[in-house]
């Protein structure tokens, strides 16, 4: 279990404080967002890297000279929020041109490209790479679906040295894909990890079992084996990478042995042991092999190999200097005169958390109490359903939906204190929602609240009619940017059914009052039938039989907030 911890809403920011006054000389803080390279060096591509908390030395650790400008740092196993990303390019002395590079998961694909696309209107020529590095979380054929894990730091290393040779954004998103397109990993469970604050582990491993194909976010691995000795061990992880070697394979490879946060360097090293003859006997000449904990899982103990198959360019790339305080090897040369500690985090250090969106009128409009004592008791409803919540999403996902969903509705109350009109506030809150939530439910209730705000914005009436307009244009967004259809086991399956039955109902003439009920009641049955369902998108796809039988967090968590704001809007026509 975690047992260093004080308020466990605080773990990551305190993780950050921490890591930034340990390591000044190396990193300036953006408060509550990240960390910048307090030596950058102006001119270059900046290489900014980020995800959840509860990995460290990943991915903070690795910012320096040599690798990554900047890293986002969101709540535990949550994806940074928009915003975040946001702040922390701001940080940076200059940034012309941006290569993000992330893990491939749902809420961080989100949040980056909300990030890219607010950069690239204010003129920074921002890309990202995807890392997809888990051979476990999609077949060979569908890579692109795979998730990111330990191979990232392979990744980043590449993607850092290419900026640190002066290569344009180009260049570095080129050499930052074809790393990303030849890095394997496959990785082992032996225990799950705890979250901060928590008595009991995210999954069980049954005695005397190993879990093969673990994800980095507290999910469970794809199947059970039984335990196995360090040999064997190594036969699996090996055996594992070498059959998606590349026709044009060189044989040279970078490797990695990572510990997942609770394995013993000497254990690690145990099975090193017997990793390196067997890639001798694939044929693998391992180029500079990393062995240690990199990329780990608060408390869990376990392992992954990493794999990328060096070609000379890739290579080069890899064997270059790198001064970071996770990754050294030799002594990058860091031009004094063109860099720019003294600016390198200062710009928004004090500055407070803008939140996206107009800023908002005094006067309040019939509906502004309305949005309050909606966010008001859907909180309510979503803090009672935290727990169970986040045992629905540990069947196949990360466990984080109950505590992502009151952190995120209780931003939006606040936001929604202020006074302002309907689509103001919506905004508002929806803003706080998708920066505080952050996850994959955060910028999809994010954009669901701010969507019916601008929906709502030319009205100057909002009656039943414009309210019940403005949810199905944002139910279209949702749908849009999260690219999920009905049957795709996610939130869509409970809003998209109450949206229909709410127009429907409208349509009729029913009142409002009547009408949200009868929708609600309908979102509530089509989120239990998820139970039936394979998930097709999201953190849970790669587990999608073991989520077979449990319903979908994020409709059952959607049905609880339309059914919670009915009473809200008994008396509404
Ligand atoms: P994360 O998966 O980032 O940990 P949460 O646990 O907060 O985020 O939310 C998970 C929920 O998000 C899922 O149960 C599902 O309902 C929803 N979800 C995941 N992917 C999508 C998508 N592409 N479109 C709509 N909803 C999605
Ligand atoms: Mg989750």
């Amino acid at each position: 279990m975690t047992h260093i911890y004080n308020n466990p809403d605080n773990f990551a920011a305190e993780v950050l404080n921490g890591y930034a006054s340990a390591y000044a000389r190396y990193v300036s803080a953006v408060p509550a967002a990240g960390v910048v390279n307090a030596r950058a060096q102006r001119g270059l591509t900046r290489v900014v890297v980020g995800g959840g908390g509860g990995h460290f030395p990943w991915s903070a650790g690795f910012v320096g000279p040599g690798m990554a400008d900047g890293a986002v740092m969101g709540n535990v196993f949550t994806s940074p929020s928009a915003e975040q990303i946001y702040q922390v390019i701001r940080a940076l002395p200059d940034a012309a041109s941006v290569l993000f590079c992330y893990g491939n998961y749902a809420g961080d694909v989100l949040h980056f490209n909300m990030a890219q696309e607010r950069l690239r209107s204010e003129g920074v020529d921002c890309r990202s790479v995807q890392v997809t590095d888990d051979v476990a979380s999609a077949a060979s054929g569908s890579e692109g679906q795979r998730r990111g894990i330990a191979g990232s730091m392979i990744v980043y290393k590449i993607a850092g040295a290419a900026a640190a040779a002066g290569g344009d954004i180009g260049n570095v998103e080129r050499a930052a894909g074809r790393a990303n397109e030849r890095t394997r990993t496959f990785g082992v469970a032996f225990s799950a990890c705890t979250f901060p604050g928590r008595e009991k582990p995210h999954f069980d491993v049954a005695p005397g079992t190993f879990e093969l194909g673990l994800g980095i976010h507290g999910e469970p691995g794809v199947r059970s084996a039984a335990r196995m000795s360090a040999a064997e061990l190594a036969g699996t992880l090996v055996g594992e990478l070498v059959k998606e070697r590349p026709s044009d394979a060189s044989g040279r490879a970078a490797i990695l042995l990572n510990g997942l946060g609770a394995t013993s360097q000497d254990e690690l090293l145990v099975l090193w042991s017997g990793i390196a003859p067997l890639l001798k006997d694939a044929g693998i000449d391992p180029v500079l092999p990393e062995v240690g904990e990199y990329v780990t899982s608060l408390d869990m103990a376990g392992c992954s190999l990493s794999l990328c198959w060096l070609d000379d360019e890739l290579e080069d790339l890899w064997l270059a200097p790198v001064d970071t305080p996770a990754f050294r090897r030799g002594s990058p040369v860091v031009a004094s005169a063109e860099t720019d500690a003294s600016s390198a985090g200062k710009p928004v250090a004090n500055a407070p958390r803008a939140t996206k969106g107009p800023s908002v009128s005094s006067s309040d409009d019939a509906g502004s109490d309305a949005v309050r004592a909606s966010l008001a008791a859907m909180l309510d409803a979503v803090t009672k359903a935290e727990a169970m919540l986040g045992e629905m999403d540990s069947v196949a996902g990360d466990g984080d939906h109950g505590v992502g969903m009151t952190r995120g509705l209780r931003a939006a109350v606040d936001a929604a204190r202020t006074s302002g009109r309907t689509p103001e506030l919506l905004r508002a809150a929806g803003a706080a929602w998708s920066d505080r939530g952050a996850g994959t439910s955060g910028a999809l209730w994010g954009l669901l609240l701010s969507s019916m705000g601008d929906a709502l914005d030319a009205k100057t009436v909002i009656d039943g009619a414009a309210l019940s307009k403005a949810i199905a244009h944002a139910a279209r967004q949702v749908q849009q940017v999260g690219k999920a259809e009905i049957g795709d086991k996610t939130m869509v399956d409970a809003l998209a059914p109450f949206v229909e039955s709410l127009l429907d109902a409208m349509g009729k003439g029913t009142p409002l009052g009547a009408a949200w009920p009868q929708a609600s009641a309908l979102a509530t049955e089509r989120a239990q039938a998820t139970a039936s369902l394979r998930p097709r998108l999201g953190r849970a796809r790669p587990l999608a039989e073991r989520s077979v039988g449990s319903p979908d967090p994020g409709a059952v968590s959607m049905a609880l907030c339309l059914s919670a704001v009915a009473p809200v809007l008994k008396d509404c026509n």
